[in-house]
């Protein structure tokens, strides 16, 4: 027998009083796999029975004291007795005593005197039957607990008669009895939701008549009115004649996941204080609308607006306070941004505007489908009268002003960040302007056009009136210590701004140009000095003059030179041009010729800042360079790691192994220098042997010239 249950076999509970059919019974069970345990009397067994828990029981009906019958009818009265399979075993083959050994609740009997084979097959018979009813009740149960677990319910529908039956789980899901549902499939759409009863119908139908899967979401009313979300699923049932005979299907309660679902998008998408859309939803829209109007050619405006000085409101006030000003503040910009508005009734009557708060007391509004730009900030100025009226919170009136950037699609960017980057840019210039006002974006260009051209033409003052001044940084030899030359650096003593750095006004001169006519002054003034140096019978060092991309690539640097070092009379090892990776890297063939011309004039050339550019020294070492300057990032390093800066040290083996002169730039601490003079460096300039200086200062570090001294 296939015995699945916990124990390793089946246990029989044997009733009798009488010794001797207790041992037959044990015998023949025993024999056929089972375990016994016996009792002699009605009372004996039901104590048996509470503690030992059989699978069957064997019962005698003659006995002392408590008889089968009412024995058996004790047994069925408690949970484990109503399921367990009793056999009673009786003398007594009249049909009345039958009658009433299944009346009180037996599952079979059988005739003493007993037949040991009958017995043992009737029990296993009755064994398995009871497993097989213990195994799909059990199923059931869990099926049940499953089911209202996971709040799915199932119905089936006979199309022909139209009966619809409904679980439990389905009847307690639409709001009713079970008993007070009628049963029909109209009972049950009578309980969708109006609005999506044909779709429900509709899909069951489809599912008979085109086969198509059947799986709907749709809304049930409850009695009080409350409405909770069904996924309704079905399949059809066919005969073997493809006739279908019923349609079953399941329905599953997804009210708390759509709320979930909804809480989700509502935190992910909207700014929990003010229910406005957050920023990444208002990015996302804003990226919808830019499609839009690259395709219809129309104009639209990201608003950045951001209140004036609520942050005072906020410390004195109380957070609070702050919170509702904000929800009041969003209330009042919705009002202004709702496209019935006569605000923006001069806008067309396609617009689609948003509003969004994107974190703070920052607010961005979305314009589209403009006329033109002045409509975006006739609605911005509109916005900051309304903003204006003084706002009541809690007893306190508040007055809240704001500060307004406009960027524009597509003059100001194509891009939402481009766009939002702009107006915020815009929004900082007004509250540069004194706040409370409203600016646009183009504006600022506009304005920095001027600047731009104001730059211009101050450069170019300041080149005529010589308004440059040049510092002069040492260079020293690690090995003896001794100045060798210096890096000469160019500094605007402007009228105005005082003492300016390469960073404030060589972009500028870059940009427009200038640069060159820059460089070629430095050039000049620099070798002019060093010459006067030497005329002063100071020791000859030689001056490192940077020089731009424009000035290389230009046509104008070999002439110029020569011309330079003609005039002043400065031998060309005296000078010594910095160029960058990238400067010489570029254009490599037009530049190994021009570099080439420049050594052959004797002039030194150096690679500035190097290790910062993508070339390699192998590279380089086309060029006719006679030395590398190794940019102060590596050098810094040599000290602040534990390990000695793998990278400076490459660089000065690799440099000496291609002949190379090396020069360590921006050294600054005596650790430093030990180091690379350690590790063969040759030469090196930081703030360690000097800042850049003015030419006089520079002087005085020059020994005289031993030559000079003797003449
Ligand atoms: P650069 O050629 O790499 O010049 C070295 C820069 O490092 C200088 O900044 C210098 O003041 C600074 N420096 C020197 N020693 C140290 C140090 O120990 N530590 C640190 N942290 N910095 C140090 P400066 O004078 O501001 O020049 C910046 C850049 O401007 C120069 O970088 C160069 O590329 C450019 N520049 C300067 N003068 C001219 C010029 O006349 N013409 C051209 N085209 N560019 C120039
Ligand atoms: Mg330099
Ligand atoms: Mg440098």
């Amino acid at each position: 027998m296939e015995w699945q249950g916990e124990r390793a076999a089946p246990l029989a509970l044997v009733v009798d009083n009488d010794g001797l059919v207790r041992m037959v019974v044990r015998e023949a069970l025993e024999l056929a796999g089972l375990e016994v345990c016996e009792a002699e009397s009605g009372e004996q067994a039901l104590a048996l029975f509470a503690t030992a828990r059989p699978d069957i029981v064997l019962l005698d009906v003659m006995m002392p004291g408590l008889d089968g019958f009412a024995t058996c009818a004790k047994l069925r009265e408690s949970v484990d007795g109503s399921r367990v399979p009793i056999l009673i075993m009786t003398w007594l083959d009249d049909a009345e005593s039958i009658a009433r050994a299944y009346e009180q609740g037996a599952t079979d009997f059988i005739d003493k005197p007993l037949n040991p084979t009958i017995l043992s097959h009737r029990v296993r018979y009755m064994l398995r039957g009871s497993f097989a009813v213990n195994a799909l009740r059990k199923s059931e149960e869990r099926m049940g607990l499953a089911q209202r677990i996971a709040q799915i319910s199932n119905w089936e529908w006979r199309p022909d008669t139209n009966q619809f039956m409904a679980s439990a789980e389905l009847c307690r899901l639409m709001g009713i009895r079970p008993q007070d549902f009628a049963g029909t499939l109209d009972a049950f759409l009578d309980r969708v939701h109006a609005d999506d009863r044909g779709r429900v119908e509709e899909a069951l139908r489809s599912l008979l008549t085109k086969r198509v899967l059947c799986k709907v979401e749709h809304r049930v009313v409850l009695p009080a009115g409350v409405e909770v979300t069904v996924i309704l699923q079905a399949e059809a049932l066919s005969d073997g004649q493809q006739k279908e005979l019923s349609v079953v299907g399941t329905a599953q309660d997804i009210t708390d996941q759509k709320q979930s679902e909804r809480e989700i998008h509502r935190l992910a998408y909207f700014d929990s204080l003010t229910g406005l859309l957050n920023r990444v939803s208002f990015k996302d829209r804003v990226t919808q609308a830019l499609t839009q109007a690259r395709r219809r050619h129309t104009i639209l405006a990201t608003l950045f607006l951001d209140l004036d000085r609520f942050k005072i409101v906020n410390d004195t006030l109380g957070h609070n306070i702050g919170d509702l000003l904000l929800q009041s503040v969003a209330d009042r910009l919705a009002e202004f941004v709702r496209p019935s508005d006569s605000v923006c009734q001069a806008v067309g009557d396609e617009e689609n505007h948003l509003l969004a708060r994107l974190g703070g007391d920052e607010f961005t509004v979305l314009l589209t489908n403009l006329h033109d730009v002045q409509d975006a900030e006739k609605i911005a100025r509109r916005i900051m009268v309304g903003l204006g009226q003084p706002f009541m919170i809690e007893g306190h009136e508040i007055v809240v002003t704001a500060s307004v950037g406009i960027a524009v699609f597509p003059d100001d960017g194509d891009s939402v960040d481009a766009l939002l980057k702009h107006a915020d840019v815009a929004m900082y210039r007004a509250k540069e302007d004194g706040r409370n006002n409203v600016q646009l974006y183009s504006s600022r260009r506009t304005a920095s056009v001027n600047e731009r051209a104001k730059v211009e033409d101050a450069l170019r003052y300041a080149i005529e009136r010589e308004e440059f001044a040049l510092y002069y940084q040492p260079q020293v030899d690690l090995r003896t210590n001794g100045i060798v030359g210096a890096e000469v650096l160019v500094r605007w003593q402007h009228p105005q701004r005082g003492l300016l750095s390469p960073a404030e006004f060589l972009p500028a001169a870059m940009d427009t140009g200038l640069i060159v006519m820059m460089d070629e002054w430095v050039l000049r003034a620099a070798c002019r000095q060093n010459q006067a140096w030497q005329g002063r019978g100071l020791m000859p060092v030689r001056v490192a003059v940077n020089v731009s991309h424009s000035l290389i690539h230009g046509s104008s640097l070999l002439p110029v030179v020569e011309e330079v070092l003609r005039q002043t009379g400065l031998p060309p090892a005296c000078l010594e041009l910095e160029l960058t990776e990238s400067i010489a890297m570029r254009n490599m063939d037009a530049s190994i010729a021009r570099l080439t011309a420049l050594r052959l004039l004797g002039v030194q050339l150096c690679i500035d800042d190097f290790g910062t550019g993508y070339s390699s020294l192998s590279y380089l070492q086309h060029l006719p360079i006679s030395r590398v300057k190794i940019d102060r990032s590596f050098i810094r390093e040599i000290v602040t790691q534990s390990t000695p800066a793998p990278i400076a040290l490459a660089i000065i083996a690799l440099a000496r192994s291609l002949n190379l002169s090396v020069l360590a730039e921006g050294v600054e601490q005596e650790a430093q220098r030990k180091l690379l003079l350690m590790h063969g460096c040759d030469e090196a300039q930081g703030y360690f042997f000097g800042a850049p200086m003015p030419a006089e200062a520079f002087a005085m570090m020059l020994p005289v010239s031993a030559l000079r001294q003797v003449g």
